[in-house]
């Protein structure tokens, strides 16, 4: 180890920066984050450090650098174009004992800075020893991605309860214990999700268990969405629990890339149903999900789309409930929103859609209501309906919805093999029944259907467009302007 890795207090202390630019800028903002009371030192400095940073926290000194400047500073940082200076402030700092930081250049430093995760208390550091700043940033972005955003609160969970902790078990071993199952079971779990009460009083009960010697861990149940297939559509905590598990009980709609990023010791148990084989029942479901959980293991239960959308897990979430079971539930992107996106459907609309309707057509005691689902001026995304098709078309134009409203199946939407039919409520089912897609597939009925089409055209017109055209917008057809242009840097 070339470089030793250690937090350094700054708050009330005085430190010093050297240079005017933005990389000077940034340097001050973060001593004055930690607290630091910063002088900065430079002929000219940037206009920055007058509207943003001064605000009487920060001296700032016109003139040039002076070796004397680094006395008395706990930290000092050269972050000046000039190397001259640079290394004059260098030998400065090198001279009274001062610990210095020379931007890009490790070998005049004292110390370097690490690209950091600073999550309320809670900081990761990564080093190079210098010499790789690019990709410690890289590394950063995903341990980033793999700490949860509310870790800070855990850490004040543990901060309060320490010293009770240590009044009750004074034995080393049993605190690790106790800390080793807070730190990974339901207690984290509540905390991380911001439900304080709950963590309270899961931390209450888990330092009771210790006192009478008990350290079995306690299991919990994650209901997790994966979304509608794509891996890059899962969410943060999603691939975090996918890290964590011990199990993983998933159903047949989840894409086996994904189920391919589940940690690799974890047992996974294909629960799901397909056509003519049969999976479990849904109270073997739950019955499976509660006898992990309560063997100590962290079961993550994953689901297709999002687990509270035609995912039974209102269901399980009671058995949950009923059997006393931790559980936490992560939403996923639904397969209307997946598909919707993929096939550039807005699913609601100014103009044409204000409601949107999720449904499965059937209900389990019959038929939906077709009066209100033929209604004028929404969106309807059908669910598992496809072998209904045809009556569910036949249905809505019987009760007053117009044949030539325009319809969509997306199928496999958002996996490599998706594919889209457009037609019309009048069309759609011969269309289906001539071609085939293949399941899982939505179908997506209302006005908003029309706009890929508007899209393309508009998209066709653009790229016939001479860069001079570009200016006189103004003479383009009616209703340009209002469209939305797609977004460089969402
Ligand atoms: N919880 C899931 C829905 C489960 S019901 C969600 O929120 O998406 C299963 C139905 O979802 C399928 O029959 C199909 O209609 C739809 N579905 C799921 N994934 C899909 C996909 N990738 N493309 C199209 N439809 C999908």
């Amino acid at each position: 180890m070339e470089w030793f890795p250690a937090f350094i207090r700054l708050r009330g202390y005085r430190c010093l920066v050297v240079g005017g630019g933005a990389v000077a800028l940034r340097k001050t903002r973060q001593l004055l984050a930690a607290g630091a009371a910063v002088t900065v030192v430079a002929p000219d400095p940037t206009a920055g450090f007058d509207d943003r940073v001064a605000g009487g926290a920060v001296e700032i000194l016109r003139r040039r650098f002076e070796p004397g400047l680094v006395r008395g500073r706990r930290l000092v940082i050269a972050a000046t174009d000039d190397p001259e200076v640079n290394r004059e402030v260098a030998a400065a700092a090198e001279r009274h004992g001062v610990l210095v930081n020379v931007v890009d250049a490790p070998e005049l430093c004292g110390y370097i800075a690490p690209a950091i995760i600073d999550r309320d208390g809670v900081t990761v550091a990564i080093g190079s020893d210098g010499v790789a700043p690019l990709l410690a940033r890289e590394l950063r972005a995903r341990i980033d991605a793999a700490i949860p955003r509310g870790v800070g609160r855990l850490a004040a969970l543990i901060a309060r309860w320490r010293a009770t902790v240590r009044r009750c078990l004074p034995a080393a071993a049993a605190r690790r214990r106790l800390w080793e199952e807070v730190v990974r079971g339901p207690v984290a779990s509540a905390a991380l999700s911001g439900d304080r009460d709950g963590a309270a009083q899961l931390m209450a009960r888990a330092l009771e268990r210790a006192c009478s010697g008990d350290f079995t861990s306690q299991g919990e149940v994650y209901l997790v969405g994966a979304g509608p297939g794509d891996p890059e559509l899962l969410t943060l905590a999603a691939l975090r629990l996918m890290n964590d598990c011990d199990v993983v009980m998933h159903d047949s709609l989840v894409a086996p890339e994904i189920l391919a990023m589940v940690r690799r010791d974890a047992v996974q148990v294909d629960v799901g149903k397909r056509c003519g084989a049969h999976g479990l029942s849904q109270d073997e479901i739950n019955r499976l999900m509660i006898d992990k959980a309560r063997q100590g293991l962290r079961v993550l239960r994953l689901k297709g789309g999002d687990p509270l959308i035609f995912g039974r897990a209102g269901e399980e979430m009671e058995a949950l409930a009923r059997a006393g079971v931790a559980y936490r539930v992560v939403p996923g992107i639904t397969a209307a929103a997946g598909c919707a996106a993929e096939a550039r459907i807005p699913l609601t609309h100014r103009d044409h859609a204000h409601t949107c309707v999720l449904t499965t057509g059937y209900t389990s005691d019959g038929s939906p209501d077709w009066a209100r689902l033929a209604a004028a001026g929404q969106t309807i995304v059908f669910y598992m309906s496809f072998g209904k098709l045809a009556t569910t078309c036949a249905e809505l134009i019987r009760h007053g919805l117009e044949a030539a409203t325009p319809a969509v199946v997306v199928s496999r939407g958002t996996l490599s093999d998706s594919r889209l039919l457009t037609g019309t409520v009048g069309t759609l089912a011969a269309i289906i029944e001539r071609k085939r897609p293949a399941a899982p597939a939505i179908v997506i009925i209302g006005e908003v259907v029309r706009i890929r089409e508007r899209l393309d055209a508009l998209a066709a017109e653009a790229a016939r467009l001479t860069p001079a055209a570009v200016g006189s917008a103004r003479e383009r057809p009616p209703g340009w302007l209002e469209q939305p242009s797609i977004p460089v840097n969402p």
